[in-house]
């Protein structure tokens, strides 16, 4: 999510010069000198995921003070489950996990990961467990391989290989001449909505964090490669925590547990079934989309 602050150009050159001297990713953002609009505490302890339970506390939150986004919300995301957030748009859906990263403080109300207040841990630790699939997926102007390798500079090829396969590019990288070594283009755009969407979920899956999320990850998908997608998120799923943003209802039918947000508060919350028995807002919703 940083990227998007970024000349992405930039972030190329200076992804390369990161992998040929094997620094620490996470370096990238001091030498960017990144403005930030919540504070470090350098005395601060890091963070450590044991199994990625999260909870929001009471969280309020307002991008301008006089608009609250976020009204007390409370949730409860049991560790290694799956879960999904829906709503309408602008319901709060996005900031919610932008907040979980850390990219702005809540203005009431705490998060908290495995028990610990992510506002009081060092806040590389805190990027370091999560792998984000943004909303609009941002690559920079370099070959394909490396922007997948850019999740983890530590992997070795044939784990890039197995991401990339994984998230199904297989098919497309052999189509094109020059495979992996294909440049994308300045943000990508040498590639189709579907094709971003997909590396960055081979980016995300070779971070491999404790805690992953999918910010409408596969709206840009076919639904062949949308199923396939949806798969290996499941499988990943099995030993992470996983959240999906979700639009399209029908694509988080077996998530664990489904939170339904509207106007910055959670308004129901239980399984797919449970849901649909409710006959509430969520019911309304998929009956709208069911026709
Ligand atoms: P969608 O389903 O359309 O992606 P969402 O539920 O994810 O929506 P958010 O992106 O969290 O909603 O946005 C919630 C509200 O916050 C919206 O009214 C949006 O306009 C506002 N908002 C989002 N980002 C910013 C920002 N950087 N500055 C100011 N307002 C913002």
């Amino acid at each position: 999510m940083m990227q998007i602050f970024m000349p992405l150009n930039f972030l190329g050159f200076v992804y390369r010069e990161i992998k040929g001297s094997l620094t620490n990713i996470e370096n990238m953002f001091d030498l960017l000198k990144v403005n930030s609009s919540v504070s470090r505490n350098s005395k601060s302890e890091s963070l450590t995921v044991n199994q990625g339970a999260i909870t929001f506390e009471n969280v309020s939150f307002g991008y301008a003070k006089e608009r609250t986004i976020l009204n007390n919300l409370s949730l409860n995301i049991k560790a290694g489950s799956k879960v999904a957030i829906v709503g309408p748009s602008g319901s709060g859906k996005s900031t919610l996990t932008k907040l979980l990263c850390r990219f702005y403080d809540v203005t009431n109300g705490n998060i908290q990961i495995d028990g610990q207040n992510i506002a009081q841990v060092k806040l590389d630790s805190l990027r370091e467990v999560i792998a984000v699939v943004p909303q609009d997926t941002v690559l920079f102007n370099a070959s394909i391989y490396d922007n997948i390798h850019y999740g983890n500079l530590s992997a070795t090829k044939e784990q890039v290989i197995a991401a990339s396969d994984a998230a199904n590019l297989k098919t497309f990288v052999e189509s094109l001449n020059d495979g992996f070594e294909t440049h994308v283009g300045e943000r990508g755009l040498k590639l189709s909505g579907g094709e971003k969407q997909r590396v960055a979920i081979a980016r995300a899956l070779l971070k491999d964090s404790p805690i992953m999320v999918f910010d409408e990850a596969t709206s840009a998908l076919d639904s062949h490669n949308e199923e396939a997608i949806m798969r290996t998120i499941k499988k990943v799923a099995r030993h992470h925590t996983a959240i999906m943003i979700a639009h399209r209802l029908s694509t988080v039918t077996d998530a664990d547990h489904i939170f339904y947000l509207e106007q910055g508060q959670l308004v129901e919350e239980g399984t797919h079934q449970q849901l649909l028995e409710k006959e509430g807002r969520y019911a309304a919703l998929w009956r709208s989309q069911s026709q």
